[in-house]
């Protein structure tokens, strides 16, 4: 047998052990920082390994690591396993082809290219649409406001940035928006974090007051970022009276769909996106609404021009056959590539757009299950709003950093806190489509025994 046949029973092997384990333990037990290295066997050494240590070592790894294929996994803005996908992206390891042209990945470039123009379609773009596949949200936000400065400042890209431009999102936009202000050499300083209403959304008149402000000093307005699905609420900023600021203004539109850009493919939710033809670029990670393995993020633009003039540069010994249409390195970021669309293809070719429409409708199903619940139960205090797939609340008095940290020291759920005007609340994010109403009652059911247990503890330990 060939060793790579070898390695497959054993990856089927261990798979399956994972699946029998994530069963029976959704939540990987937590293993200290300081114990990691003696608990498993993480250590390289210059002599090598005989298969069965090798096996048994890696089976420990892999059973010891936190699950978040499970129903107990909320902790981030992805969760659970589209087994389509996955297949795919197995698939695209085995290929290992570089997705910078045809010569090197072939078909593949034909699925990434379909999956575009599908999506620009979706967007309304228009014929002169275009995307890619960059190697995450905050670098999806990252090409947007290249575009952008480029598209302001033509000779920014070769002889640096000279204007002082400024742009703008909200104050509780992604992290991403300011640090790539400092990777494009404008500095952090030069993004106006515009005020969000109770609701988490961007007010459009701060917005026009900001810009104004900025104009009269003689700055240069360049760039908006709405967020489609902020970070914390997962509120949807007003991209319709953002559009109308940012044409009057002459701004660069970027919507971060990161989050809940997936609610494009559901007629059901996709007025969240109301207006999204009139942004000038729009992106979305497939591995959050839509379950694909991580990372799978797009960026569609509405002029693929802009993406040719920011991100293109020749290169005689990569691009040596086929035209340009089909080597999409010409508008990439990096050089070589993985290829993230086929994973996105698998599912999408299986479910059809409509299977794609039934995952979103399942994590705002999901989302109402966990806000009824909280809401009718004295117990609870909700902080977030409807047409949201998180879900933000406080049970009893228990602060929710404490709450969380115990059901992850516990090993009960994984779940994260967020803060929004200054009160701090558990985050439950419903985005694993896989989950059902059972799962969602069940996490509040392991959330109150867990409280009570640790009572209990707490009461003991004064009375001792
Ligand atoms: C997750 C997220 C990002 C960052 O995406 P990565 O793929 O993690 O880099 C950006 N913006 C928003 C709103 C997000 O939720």
């Amino acid at each position: 047998m060939s060793e790579m046949k070898k390695e497959l029973i054993t990856f089927q092997r261990i798979a399956e052990a994972l699946l029998a384990h994530e069963q029976q333990n959704p939540v990987a037990e937590k293993i200290e920082t300081s114990n990691l290295y003696e608990q498993l066997d993480l250590s390289l050494s210059d002599a090598p390994m005989n298969d069965d240590g090798f096996e048994e070592a890696l089976s420990e790894l892999v059973l010891a690591t936190p699950k978040t294929g499970t129903r107990l996994f909320f902790n981030q803005l992805f969760g659970g396993r589209q087994p389509k996908a996955v297949l795919g992206d197995l698939l695209a390891v085995m290929l290992n082809n570089s997705m910078y042209t045809y010569k090197a990945a072939g078909a593949q470039i034909g699925i990434e290219k379909e999956i575009i123009a599908r999506v620009c379609e979706l967007t309304g773009y228009g014929a002169n649409a275009g995307g890619t596949f960059p190697p995450g949200g905050s670098m999806s936000n990252f090409m947007a406001m290249v575009m952008a400065r480029d598209a302001y400042d033509d000779v920014a890209g070769s002889a640096g940035v000279s204007l002082k431009m400024v742009s703008y999102t909200s104050e509780i936009s992604h992290y991403s928006v300011p640090k790539n202000a400092a990777f494009i050499g404008l500095g952090r300083n030069s993004v106006r974090f515009i005020p969000a209403d109770e609701r988490g959304k961007m007010i459009p008149a701060e917005l026009t007051k900001q810009i104004k402000a900025d104009l009269e000093k003689g700055l240069c307005p360049f760039f908006v970022n709405a967020t489609a699905g902020t970070t914390v609420l997962g509120a949807f900023d007003p991209i319709s009276e953002i559009a109308e600021i940012c044409k009057e203004h002459q701004l660069w539109l970027h919507v971060d769909g990161a989050y809940c850009g997936g609610v494009l493919f559901s007629k059901q939710y996709k007025h969240l996106l109301e207006s999204i033809e009139k942004s000038d670029s729009f992106s979305f990670n497939a591995h959050k609404m839509l379950g694909t393995p991580l990372s799978c993020s797009m960026i569609v633009v509405k002029e693929k021009a802009h993406l040719v003039h920011s991100f293109s540069h020749d290169a005689n010994y990569l691009y040596q056959t086929d035209v340009d249409e089909f080597n999409p390195g010409k508008v990439s970021m990096q050089c070589g590539r993985r290829n993230d669309a086929l994973k996105f293809w698998t599912l999408w070719k299986s479910v059809g757009t409509t299977g794609l429409a039934k995952l979103v409708e399942q994590e705002f199903f999901l989302a109402d299950i966990a806000r009824n619940y909280v809401r009718n139960h004295p117990d609870y205090t909700l902080y977030s709003f409807d047409s949201s797939i998180s879900i933000c609340f406080n049970y009893k008095d228990v602060p929710a950093q404490k709450l969380c940290t115990e059901l992850y020291t516990d090993n009960q759920a994984l779940v994260g806190f967020g803060t929004h005007d200054g009160t701090e609340f558990v985050r439950l994010v419903t985005i694993n489509a896989n989950n059902s109403e059972a799962d969602i009652l069940n996490f509040f059911k392991v959330l109150e025994e867990s409280v009570e247990k640790n009572n209990v503890a707490e009461n003991q330990a004064v009375t001792n």
